[in-house]
Formats: structure tokens, sequence, C-alpha cells
């Protein structure tokens, strides 16, 4: 279920409820991006009204940012509880260990998102990472190749928003994996 908030879509699901059914379309091969829905991102969609179709386009607008929560209630609408970026990506990486499928991680400095694939296997040690890339690579085309000769079923992608959302829905055609999501700044967090 969605409801929208100024103009953007917005998932009413908790963690639970979304988990099945973002794993469901792995399974049916139906490519599916997650973004995350904060405050600062709905002010900007306000006056930005291609921003405001990228998200809406998403097939899942996480409600990250308890602004969004408190404007949920203000209409009476659905939305119970927060659900944040790196939490998703935490459920997300947990389903994945349990069901064997694997993940690459995009983004960030260089270093980053091999020491955050790190605290995650740690974490979870049947999880399969199937590569890593910072983010700051030029040639797309190499950054296209690494991740479809790895072969993951999730991407996630920490470039900032939105760029990051711009650059999955530029590309995901042509890419390997079925489900993304945009993290910002969450190898970072994970890395420590
Ligand atoms: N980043 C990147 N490539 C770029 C620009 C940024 O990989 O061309 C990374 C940056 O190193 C950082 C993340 O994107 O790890 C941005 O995090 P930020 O907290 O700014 O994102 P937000 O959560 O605010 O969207």
């Amino acid at each position: 279920m969605k409801e929208q908030i100024l103009g953007v879509n917005v998932n009413t699901e908790n963690y639970d409820e979304l988990i099945p059914k973002l794993f469901a379309n792995i399974d049916t091969k139906k490519k599916s991006l997650v973004v995350a829905i904060n405050p600062e991102k709905l002010m900007k969609a306000k006056d930005d009204p291609a921003l405001k179709a990228l998200l809406n386009r998403a097939e899942f607008q996480i409600p990250d940012g308890i602004g969004v929560i408190i404007a949920s209630k203000l209409r009476k609408g659905n939305i119970e509880s927060r659900v944040t970026g790196v939490d998703m990506m935490d459920r997300i990486v947990r389903e994945a260990a349990k069901t064997g499928k694997s993940i690459f991680l995009y983004g960030a400095k260089p270093g980053v998102a091999e020491a955050a694939a790190r605290k995650l296997t740690d974490t979870y040690p049947n999880l399969q990472v199937a590569g890593t890339l910072d983010g700051y690579e030029q040639d797309t085309q190499k950054v296209l190749n690494a991740i479809n000769e790895a072969k993951p079923e999730i991407l996630f992608v920490a470039m900032g928003s939105p760029k990051q959302e711009l650059w999955i829905e530029q590309h995901r055609d042509n890419l390997y994996p079925t489900l993304y999501q945009g993290v910002g700044g969450s190898f970072d967090v994970l890395a420590g």
C-alpha cells in the first residue's frame, strides 16, 4: 500500500511486510528500486517535478524519517513506524544471507564498501558478497561490467541522493541485479 505525502508516494508497510514483497520480486525477476523518503527529500521534491517523478517511479518508497510519520498521522494515514534506509538494508542483507541471495556494494570512498562488506559478513557468516566497488570510478562501462560479472541478485548503491537513484534508473535495464536500494551514507556508517 502507498499513500501520498506532499505528492510523493510512500509505502505504509513495516519491515516484516516489505521483506517478503521485495524477495518475491527477486524470485520472479521483477526489477525493483527502494528509495528512502525523508523530510529533506520531500522538501526538495516539492519544488522539483523531475525529482518528484523520479521518486514516484521507484517500486518502493520507505518512510525514513519521523517527519514522514507525523505527516501521515496528521492526514489520518496508515504509516505507523519508520523504515530507515540503513535498517532496511540490514533486513535485506539478513534475508539475503538466509535465502542464499548475493549482494554487491557500490559506492562511497575507496576501501569503504570493502570494510562495510567485512562488517556484514562478520554479522551474517552465510552472506554471499559478490563484490564491492567504490563510487568514484569514472568509467561507467567498467562499473556495469564489474557488477554484471559478479551476478549479484541485490545491488546497494551509496552515492548520495538523488545521484544514486538517477544512476540506478539509468542503468538497471543493463544490469543483472533485480533488487536495488539507494543507501546514501550507509556504507560509511557500517564501515565505522
Ligand atoms: N559518493 C560516491 N560517489 C560520488 C559522490 C558521493 O560514492 O560521486 C558517496 C560518498 O563517499 C558518501 C555517500 O556517497 O559515502 C554520500 O553520503 P551522504 O551521507 O551524503 O548521502 P545521503 O545519505 O545524504 O543521501
